[in-house]
């Protein structure tokens, strides 16, 4: 195992101070350990997943080679050429798990922001303490975007958050954590090849939800109760002007829409699977306010914005990879983690082989099921 930093590298360099996992701690698992602390139903700090995956690298007695970087994958004629900065190795199957989300997705139009306003991605994001004071606009309204604007508001700083297509969810439903409905109706188990548009399951942005230990609900209602204003898409920057979308109501509608429908389905699914007695009453929540009118325009000259925090999404980086295997999107082309190269094979991506695994915790079955198709390979049965 080549690992370019050190074991939980990601959690140690690249996520904010404040950060918790939005997954509940019994869903913490990993092959042969699971959270078995005081507090099932709370949510990991980052220092705590960074001890939690180094337990694991330590009791699974993981061969890790840390502070090796992979600079080169090539096939070779019995199998891969591998580059790192130490060297190289021949390997006759190799197991890309450099993960998902290595490099922040950041529009090219960042480009024509003015030099006065600084620019800042979740990478670099510490805490509100990092950047100027005054105004922060805060791009992308999904997990990551929603938990920065509510803590660079609560700092004092007037926050406007540019809200696109997002997935509303609320933090518990029926006195239940909205994970473990997930969980308990199957939600998690659908495998990759059941689910009708897997290329938009694979990029679909993630649920507005934040760990706290009150268990608040994020959501746009919230983030406005804050005093966060609300804007389109941002669509361009023209003349030192940000432009926004604007139909805010549509895209708040259909979020509302996409949350009753996934509830109702946990209703439907409590009733017939007669589990009404483990959780509350049916509830339903208020619809998205839509501001009575939203502003399509901002100078970005006038100062009345100091900073920018991109939290427009994750990408992998396989700038490594000189294998032909990406998409024209960059992704890799995988079926079930099974690389459309002999051999080569992926671990850890969004809807890997089923919907969990996104998490930490999908990565059981996950990897069960891909080293069963290496080990084949390597028997010469495929
Ligand atoms: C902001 C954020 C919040 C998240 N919250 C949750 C959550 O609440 N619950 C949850 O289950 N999941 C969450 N995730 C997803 C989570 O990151 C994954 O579930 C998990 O960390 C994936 O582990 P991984 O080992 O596959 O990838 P990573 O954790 O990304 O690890 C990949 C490793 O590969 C190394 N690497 C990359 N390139 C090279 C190279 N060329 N050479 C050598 N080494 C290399 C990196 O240094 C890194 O250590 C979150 C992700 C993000 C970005």
């Amino acid at each position: 195992m080549l690992e370019r930093g050190e074991v939980a590298n990601s959690w140690r360099r690249e996520r904010w101070d404040s950060l918790r996992l939005l997954t509940p701690n019994w869903q913490s698992r990993l092959p042969g350990l699971r959270y078995e602390g005081p507090d099932p139903d709370g949510y990991m700090t980052v220092p705590e997943v960074t001890e939690f995956i180094e337990r694991f690298a330590k009791v699974s007695r993981a061969p890790v080679r840390t502070g090796t970087s992979v600079t080169s994958v090539r096939r070779g004629d019995d199998g891969y050429r591998v580059t790192t900065d130490h060297g190289e190795l021949a390997c006759q199957t190799v197991v890309i798990a450099s993960g998902a989300c290595n490099r922040t997705a950041v529009p090219q139009f960042k480009a024509a922001v003015p030099a006065a306003v600084e620019q800042l991605t979740p990478f670099g994001y510490r805490g509100p303490g990092g950047l100027p004071d005054g105004g922060v606009l805060v791009v992308g309204a999904s997990a990551t975007g929603v938990q920065l604007a509510a803590e660079l508001r609560r700092s004092g700083r007037p926050v406007t958050l540019s809200v696109g297509e997002h997935v509303r969810l609320p933090r518990t439903y029926r006195e239940r954590d909205v994970l473990w409905w997930m969980d308990a109706a199957g939600v998690w188990d659908q495998r990759y090849d059941e689910i009708e548009d897997l290329t938009r399951a694979r990029r679909l942005p993630s649920p507005q939800l934040v760990g706290t230990p009150e268990r608040t609900t994020l959501d746009l209602n919230a983030l406005t109760a804050l005093g966060v204003e609300l804007v389109g898409r941002w669509a361009t920057v023209r003349d030192g002007t940000a432009l926004f979308s604007g139909g805010l109501r549509n895209v708040f509608s259909l979020a509302d829409l996409k949350m009753n429908r996934l509830l109702g389905t946990f209703d439907e699914w409590a009733e017939t699977d007669g589990r009404e007695a483990e959780v509350g009453s049916q509830e339903r929540f208020a619809r998205t306010n839509a501001p009575s009118s939203t502003r399509l325009r901002l100078d970005l000259g006038s100062g009345e914005i100091r900073s920018i925090v991109w939290a427009t999404g994750f990408r992998p980086d396989y700038g490594w990879l000189d294998v032909p295997v990406l998409d024209e999107k960059g992704h890799l082309r995988h079926e079930g983690g099974v690389v459309d190269s002999p051999g080569l094979y992926a671990l850890g991506l969004p809807v890997l082989r089923r919907r969990r695994s996104t998490f930490i915790c999908g990565i059981e079955d996950d990897a069960r099921q891909v080293i069963e198709h290496l080990a084949g390979y390597l028997a010469g049965e495929l």
